[in-house]
Parts: C-alpha cells; sequence; structure tokens
C-alpha cells in the first residue's frame, strides 16, 4: 500500500465531513445567514382608521397609566444620566418568560440599570412584566403610537424639526405589548415553517428581523419605526429618503439612534432596518454617533 496514497484518501475523507459539516450541520446554528427580504411583520390599518380597529383597540388599551416600577426607575435615573451606566447579565436571577418555548432562545435578563440604556436583543430579555410609563409620541394620527414618556415627548420635538425642514417622521410602529411581540413573532416562525424550514430554522430566522417576546426595543417603549408620507410600511427604501438623511443627520440631537445599521448585522444579529430608532438620550445617541459604536459595542456586551 502506497503511504502517500493513504495520506492522500484520509484528506479526501476528512474534506468531504468537513464541506458536510458545514453544508448542513451548521445551517441550525445561531449564525445563521442575514436575511435580504423582509417579511410581512405588523397587521396593521391605515392612517385614518376608525380608532375601533384591532391595532388601535390593543394600543389603546396598553396606553393606560402604570405604576409599575419601570416608571418610578425612569424618573430615579434620568438625574444619574452623567454616569457611566451599563446594563449588566444577572446570573441567577429570574428567568426567561418563554423558556423552552424557542428552541435555541435562551436569553439572560437584562438590568434595567439605566432605562434608556437597556440592551434587549435575543441574549437579553426584558424582566417578565417590564411595563414602561406609556405617552402618545405624535398626537396628529389617528392611531396613537406610544412611546415610553421621555422618549415620546423627545420623539415629538424631533418631528417638529423635521417637519420644518420639509421631512415627515410618520410614526408606524411604536409601544409593543409582549403578547403583541409574540404574537408578531409566533405568526413568523409558522411562516418560515410553511416554507420548508424545521422549527429550528424558523426560530432562527424569525430571530434576524423580529425579537422574540420580552427581546424587543418595542416592548421597552424605546423603538419607533418611522415611515414617510404615502408609504404605510417598513421598507428598505426608506434609506433612499429625505426623511432619512434628515434622521442620519439630526436624531442624535435628540437622543435617537439608528439601531441596526446594516454594517453591524455582525454584532446585532439584526438584518439592516433603517426605519428603526431606538431612543438612548441625547448624550449617549451623541457619544454613539461620535464613536460610530452600536448599542452593544458602546455597552461592551457582544
Ligand atoms: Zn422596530
Amino acid at each position: 500500500m502506497n503511504p502517500k496514497r493513504t495520506f492522500a484518501a484520509l484528506a479526501l475523507i476528512l474534506l468531504a465531513g468537513l464541506v458536510l459539516y458545514f453544508a448542513f450541520v451548521r445551517r441550525d446554528t445561531p449564525e445563521g445567514p442575514i436575511l435580504t427580504a423582509l417579511p410581512d411583520l405588523w397587521v396593521t390599518t391605515v392612517p385614518g382608521a376608525e380608532p375601533g380597529s384591532t391595532a388601535a383597540k390593543e394600543e389603546s388599551t396598553s396606553a393606560a397609566p402604570t405604576t409599575s416600577k419601570a416608571a418610578t426607575t425612569t424618573k430615579a435615573t434620568t438625574k444619574s444620566s452623567t454616569t457611566k451606566t451599563t446594563t449588566t447579565k444577572t446570573s441567577g436571577e429570574a428567568a426567561y418568560a418563554f423558556a423552552g418555548a424557542y428552541e435555541g432562545i435562551e436569553p439572560a435578563i437584562t438590568a434595567v440599570t439605566d432605562p434608556y440604556l437597556i440592551l434587549v436583543n435575543r441574549h437579553y430579555a426584558l424582566p417578565a412584566g417590564y411595563q414602561p410609563a406609556l405617552a402618545v409620541c405624535v398626537p396628529v394620527y389617528a392611531e396613537k403610537r406610544e412611546m415610553e414618556r421621555t422618549a415620546a415627548a423627545q420623539y415629538k420635538k424631533m418631528y417638529d424639526a423635521a417637519l420644518k425642514d420639509g421631512a415627515e417622521l410618520i410614526p408606524y410602529s411604536g409601544y409593543r405589548s409582549t403578547q403583541r411581540q409574540k404574537d408578531n413573532f409566533d405568526r413568523l416562525i409558522r411562516t418560515n415553517m410553511d416554507r420548508g424550514l424545521t422549527r429550528v430554522q424558523a426560530i432562527n430566522i424569525a430571530a434576524q428581523s423580529i425579537m422574540p417576546p420580552n427581546c424587543s426595543e418595542h416592548e421597552a417603549g424605546l423603538a419607533m419605526d418611522i415611515t414617510r408620507p404615502g408609504v404605510w410600511d417598513v421598507r428598505d427604501d426608506f434609506k433612499g429618503t429625505k426623511e432619512y438623511k434628515w434622521l442620519s443627520d439630526h436624531a442624535f440631537e435628540f437622543g435617537f439612534i439608528l439601531r441596526y445599521p446594516a454594517h453591524k448585522a455582525d454584532i446585532t444579529l439584526v438584518q439592516s432596518e433603517p426605519w428603526h430608532w431606538r431612543y438612548v438620550g441625547i448624550e449617549h445617541a451623541t457619544k454613539m454617533r461620535d464613536s460610530g459604536q452600536c448599542l452593544e459595542e458602546y455597552l461592551g456586551r457582544y
């Protein structure tokens, strides 16, 4: 037996094994491909729809004043926003409220040290029952889009400033209840499975464009999906609009950041979302703009 041939045969077998591993096994890992196509995520109604519509009803019930801890924390920590605060992983505390429901999704509970710097993503979840104090951000629309009350007030200021410059930042999707987030996430998983994906693949792909329940910035009231006049939808081509250009130049002045830029997708694990703007406060938004960091980098947690 020629030792050279034996060696070559072994090398070939090893190579074939590696190819098979990357072709099949890796497809189920969390680092799956970033999607470029955006599925339809939100069932909603057009502006000017009857307040009795499903979306309006759901959002108006969530607008009830709250006396939760979150509201108190908001007040208490606003003063101390100059001190360096970061979201920390809390071990041994509350478990993820949906533990076991979504294979591969087992986030830690995020610490709410500063309510405006909360880190929520597929690795960090809001504590179960987290409820921000809400306010309508721009009261001119029939659908009362809400955010956490400071974020809402800042959004209104930003909206007014942009309008003066000829850009209308229409609030498309703001605060969502955890139940609504769960419904959206479950619906997308079903859609993905209908396309022939396994459940694990369907969950993984879904989490690249919509966060699992308890893991969305919309549930914290800190995110707004923005659209423009004439388009009642969130779309990639928002990036080419004057509204997007205005936001890119001025959003930080009001405390908002582009949360999921295309070039940070490997860190955020979310595909590019030019419409999703996150409130972090003016100080942090300015620092993040100057440093070019996304939230995970800014907090050193990724
Ligand atoms: Zn969003």
